[in-house]
């Protein structure tokens, strides 16, 4: 299931050197999605990228590419889903994060009363480059008093040291490292 969840994003993948900025080789996930197998053995397969997890409550994906990853691993998982937002889309008062990307700066955030106080959640995303991204979902989910499961991404990118951006201890798992 596991190489057959590979092949599939082997296949559905895109790279483009210079994008958006040069330097970057853009790896893009629209073609798995459009497959109708990919989003479902892909979903599944991301439960199960690190054998650490133990249960969640919750996937967490942040937008936009993690909504559709985290929604597939919510149902393969048979777990609600977290929408972590870019800043300014959710009304109300809200937790922000801010944090540097591999191009630029941005910052999510999340209602605290989205889930149960020690809710657990598995953080989902595409690409795990400088993990800036994952770090800022990581400390939203503590600040909202909830417990990270774990962090499962498709893509893990060699040479970037992104995990050395996420707190020990906590498990990170990948399909596929690039
Ligand atoms: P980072 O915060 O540096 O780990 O960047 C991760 C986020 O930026 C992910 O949500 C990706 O969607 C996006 N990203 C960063 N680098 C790339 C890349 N080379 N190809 C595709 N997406 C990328």
């Amino acid at each position: 299931r596991r190489d057959e969840a590979i092949a599939l994003v082997r296949r559905g993948m895109t790279e483009t050197p210079d994008f958006p900025e040069p330097g970057i080789l853009f790896r893009d996930l629209s073609g798995l999605f459009a497959d109708p197998e990919g989003l479902p053995v892909v979903g599944e397969a991301l439960l199960t990228v690190h054998d650490g997890f133990g249960p969640f409550d919750a996937v967490a994906g942040v937008e936009a590419r993690g909504f559709v990853l985290g929604t597939a691993a919510a149902l393969a998982g048979g777990a609600g889903m977290l929408a972590v937002r870019k800043a300014g889309k959710l009304p109300g008062a809200v937790l922000t994060e801010r944090y540097a990307l591999e191009y630029g700066t941005a910052a999510l955030e999340v209602h605290p009363d989205t889930l149960p106080a020690g809710s657990r959640v598995l953080v989902v995303d595409d690409v795990l480059a400088t993990g800036g991204t994952l770090a800022a979902t990581l400390r939203l989910i503590e600040r909202a008093g909830w417990e990270v499961a774990g962090v499962a991404v498709v893509i893990e990118l060699d040479g970037l040291d992104g995990r050395a951006a996420l707190p020990d201890g906590v498990p990170v798992g990948a399909l596929l490292t690039l």
